[in-house]
């Protein structure tokens, strides 16, 4: 067999595959209550070969499939988990839910598990026809969407014995993941104070009310003395109730910190927390803070990258048909209008051969080129718990153009396209590109070698801490 043969695989199963990225859209599951999703997943992972674990970290919609065994341990990622409130119609261009208020697939995590589900099944039939020795798993990573699923997995070993790690994300451009994102930290503090009549008898009571305004006040002048990586984002979960003549004696919120560093997270919850006890001081309320999740920032590897490219630059990019384009263009036209240009901020990093593609693909409704490996010198301000397992090993991403160009990820335009022939088409060419990458490091050992020499490096004598600390359970 040799790396076409890979590609000829997954087109064979092209149906299998589709059929699962599929039924993952409709069933939309949130994070951590994934059952069927990764039921589905597996279900063609035992098909194929593969041997299934399930349960990983303690949490039951967790997986592995593993084939194989011994060194070199080379993962490819899978997510399948949806958003809450973006129910939509498939293939529509207006907001149409299927359920009010339902989940949606708005950041194409269908894709993603369908992708990475193809790409570890053409590897799989490369290393048993080719009698490579090693271990090739497709980890299942629920709960992406603010679980951090991948980090409660990171902190209880799961990726421990993993020489090199692969995954790609659904976007509206090919292209080799080029940037940082920013680490991360969700508390929740929670107010205890005095119920009273808040008009005869305001002297008896303590509002937690009151202390949750105080700390965001708090939090707003403290945006002044940051760096200016971080971010600062809160919501509300329980203002204490809708009687205005009472003295609140309960609120609510989470808090959400970013950074470029996942080192400066602590001393800055620390600062945040501060101003939390703060206003409890102020107020004589009892403050309770709970620790939510959190995330590392993404350590970009370039040999893995480099391999992912190399790999892109020999499978033929998708064409499409007259059809496709046209739908492409009235979709754009009806439901997205100028939208996300997802070029700007790579175009800003002023790399001249990516510009010049970007120069000639700008004003196509399908992005149906690719951008090489570029790393970025600045961090994109969102994060993804990708980062925690770019910690423990050499990992590296691919992009891949599912969607018409400018849509924005999590709305329902992206919900809409979820299940579209131009999203199938993307997921399917990813498929191919991580699929034969992967099976690289089993052939040339020196790969791994130099990826690992390179993430020693990245670490630069640093550890993995991760930032979400023993005895936390996910928030379900
Ligand atoms: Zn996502």
């Amino acid at each position: 067999m040799n790396k076409k043969d890979i590609e000829q695989y997954i087109d064979a199963n092209a149906k299998r595959i589709t059929d699962v990225s599929d039924a993952i859209w409709d069933y939309a599951e949130l994070a951590f209550h994934e059952t069927r999703s990764a039921a589905e997943l597996q279900r063609v992972l035992r098909e194929e070969g593969f041997e299934v674990h399930t349960n990983l970290a303690g949490i039951p919609t967790a997986f592995e499939g593993v084939y194989g065994s011994g060194k070199p341990v080379v993962a490819i990622l899978g997510e399948f988990d949806a958003l809450a409130g973006l129910s939509q119609e498939a293939g529509v261009m207006e907001e149409q839910p299927v359920i009010t208020g339902g989940n949606g697939h708005g950041c194409g995590h269908n894709l993603f598990g369908g992708g990475s589900l193809g790409a570890a099944m053409g590897a799989k039939k490369y290393l048993e026809e080719n009698g490579l020795k090693g271990t090739l798993k497709f980890i299942g990573t629920p709960a992406e969407e603010g679980g951090g699923g991948k980090t409660f997995m990171a902190r209880d070993g799961v990726f421990d014995d993993v020489d090199i790690a692969i995954c790609w994300h659904p976007s509206d451009t090919f292209k080799i993941w080029s940037f940082k994102l920013l680490a991360n930290v969700q508390v929740t503090f929670k107010f205890k104070g005095i119920p009273a009549h808040a008009g005869s008898r305001p002297h008896l009571g303590r509002s937690a009310l009151d202390a949750l305004e105080l700390t965001n006040m708090g939090i707003q002048f403290l945006r002044e003395h940051v760096t200016p990586d971080i971010r600062m984002h809160y919501a509300i979960l329980d203002a204490g109730g809708t009687a205005p003549n009472v003295v609140q004696a309960r609120a609510s919120e989470r808090v959400l910190l970013r950074a470029e560093n996942a080192d400066d997270l602590t001393p800055l919850l620390e600062r945040v927390t501060n101003v939390a006890r703060g206003a409890a001081l102020m107020t004589d309320t009892q403050l309770e803070v709970e620790f939510n999740t959190g995330n590392s920032n993404i350590i970009l590897n370039d040999t893995v990258a480099l391999q992912l490219e190399k790999n892109m630059d020999e499978v033929p990019l998708p064409t499409y048909t007259d059809e496709e384009w046209a739908y492409a263009k009235e979709f754009k036209e009806k439901a997205i209008g100028t939208g996300f240009d997802s070029l700007k901020a790579i175009e800003a990093n002023g790399d001249p051969k990516v510009n010049a593609i970007i120069e000639q693909g700008r004003n196509h409704v399908i992005h149906d080129f690719y951008l090489p490996y570029s790393p970025m010198k600045n961090a994109l301000p969102g994060s993804s718990d990708v980062g925690d397992v770019s910690w423990v090993c050499p990992t590296a991403q691919v992009s891949g153009a599912c969607q018409i160009a400018t849509t924005g990820s999590h709305t329902w335009q992206a919900v809409s396209q979820g299940k579209g022939s131009i999203a199938h088409k993307g997921m399917l060419f990813v498929a191919k590109v991580m699929g034969r990458a992967a099976v690289d490091f089993f052939e040339d050992p020196t790969l791994v070698e130099q990826a690992w020499k390179e993430h020693r490096k990245n670490l630069g004598g640093r550890t993995y801490v991760c930032p979400i600390p023993k005895g936390v359970n996910p928030v379900k």
